[in-house]
């Protein structure tokens, strides 16, 4: 085996979830050399990439779409970012402070966001309850020409706002400080990993082959179709929902502002949120199933059937989906906020419950932002999941799918699929400096 293209442990997907790994493998383990793929020629260039998602770090304390233990769990994952850009100093450079809420509208949400609160604020102790009065002090635009009542639980001051593809380039800069056998490869497509032996084989488009001890497969949407290829997770499909977004012209927020979720919908519902990088209110997502693996980028319809594999049971679980009135008319609402000349004027009808004075002439579509979420179904339970999913079998490859909150969870998986490599490998897990640096902060 030629010495240069043998490594201990290979990773594909130079997203922020293998950059994370990469970080976490060179920084608290004795792994000797780790070699990351990535097919385009940039790190963090799909669904990691800032334009791509919605730049939250989702701490569960005003996401509504989560229970107390999911919120508990992301809590901490979240700490660990939280904890690895301060101790960079990346402090107002990739993490940042914003005011965040979770705002209710009307009666019924007023009453759900009180008693949310009060079962929360134990998780979240630097939780306020803020009234209209309070509200219209921090954020005019969320009172004015408004009837109904509101409320929010809100925070003054926390990190709540990542840009999480300059993070995934600064975990390769941090990998390769902690770690020179650390090698990067950009431009590499893997087309086909093959088990022979004890070491896989990854064989790239561009010709050159590679092996490793170790695999881990962290490609986003691409990860099942990998995975498929070689015979694995074929109890699951994924269901590729794009998100898309709305630009305020006007300087209408200064917060997050978060609203109530409703219980039946697969997707979060839409939020605003300042944009890191852009400087004005960008609202969304949108959620619209698309028949490709990237948003932007036209790639070909066999794989993403490949990844969906159509069978009886996929079927079943869009019947059961679509036959709710309330999924339906998200789904008919979602489709027509992508067709030109009417969107504007739809989609702003749903924001105007954030800010109720904003007209279709005060919003753009924001062309080029947004990414896709790989949903995963599982066939075997006919549901659809609603987080990230892991196939591993145990034997030298792990493949991560990784939906939101996957880039605020990257550490989270990074920790879980380190260990799993250093069990594997018989290798030592630097657990006391992890959990000294990145859990305690
Ligand atoms: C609209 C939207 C809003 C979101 N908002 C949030 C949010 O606010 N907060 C949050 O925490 N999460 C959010 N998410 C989710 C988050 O963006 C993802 O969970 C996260 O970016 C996934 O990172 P990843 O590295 O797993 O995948 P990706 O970022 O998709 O990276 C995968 C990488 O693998 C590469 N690749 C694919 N196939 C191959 C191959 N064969 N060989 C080599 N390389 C390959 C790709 O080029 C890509 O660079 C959002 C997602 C969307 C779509």
């Amino acid at each position: 085996m030629n010495i240069n293209n043998y490594f201990n442990v290979a990773i594909i997907g130079g997203g922020i979830s293998g950059t994370s790994l990469m970080y976490v493998l060179a920084k608290y383990s004795d792994v000797g050399s780790i070699a990351l793929f990535e097919k385009y020629g940039e790190i963090a260039s799909v669904n990691s990439n800032a334009k791509s998602n919605s730049q939250t770090l989702h701490c569960g304390d005003i996401e509504t779409n989560y229970t107390f233990q999911k919120a508990a769990k992301v809590k901490k994952t979240a700490n660990m970012l939280k904890h690895y850009a301060l101790h960079h100093g990346y402090n107002e450079r990739y993490i940042f402070k914003f005011k965040k809420m979770a705002l209710g509208v009307g009666e019924e949400e007023v009453a759900y966001i009180k008693k949310r609160y009060e079962e929360f604020k134990e998780l979240y102790p630097y939780m306020e309850l803020w009234d209209d009065s309070r509200l219209s002090e921090l954020e005019n635009a969320l009172t004015e020409e408004r009837n109904e009542p509101i409320i929010a639980m809100g925070a003054m001051d926390e990190y709540t706002a990542v840009d999480f593809g300059s993070i995934a380039k600064s975990f390769v800069t941090n990998a390769k400080g902690a770690n020179e056998d650390c090698e990067l490869f950009l431009n590499h497509e893997i087309r086909q990993i093959k088990k022979i032996g004890d070491k896989f084989r990854l064989d790239c488009k561009n010709g050159e082959y590679f092996f490793s001890d170790y695999v881990v497969v962290d490609a986003g949407a691409h990860s099942l179709l990998l995975a498929h290829e070689m015979g694995y997770g074929l109890e699951y499909s994924a269901l590729p929902i794009g998100g898309s977004f709305f630009f305020s012209n006007k300087e209408v927020l200064n917060s997050k502002v978060y609203t109530v979720q409703n219980p039946k919908l697969p997707f979060a519902a839409v939020h605003g949120d300042p944009d890191i990088v852009d400087g004005r209110v960008r609202f969304g997502p949108t959620a619209l199933a698309l028949p490709k693996l990237e948003r932007y980028r036209s790639v070909h319809f066999l794989d993403f059937l490949e990844s969906l594999s159509p069978d009886p049971e996929v079927f079943e679980v869009f019947y059961d989906l679509v036959k709710d009135d309330d999924i339906r008319d998200y789904i008919a609402k979602n489709f027509m906020y992508e067709i030109p000349g009417i969107r504007k004027k739809l989609f702003v009808k749903e924001i105007k419950k954030i800010v109720p004075a904003l007209t279709s002439n005060d919003i753009e579509y924001a062309e080029g932002v947004g990414g896709l979420r790989p949903q995963v179904i599982d066939k075997i339970n006919k549901k659809l999941l609603f987080g990230e999913a892991k196939i591993d079998k145990q034997d030298g490859i792990v493949f991560n799918m990784t939906p939101s909150p996957g880039a605020t969870s990257c550490l989270g998986n990074a920790y879980e699929d380190a260990k799993t490599v250093c069990k594997y490998l018989g290798i030592k897990f630097k657990e006391y400096d992890f959990n000294k640096d990145l859990v305690e902060g």
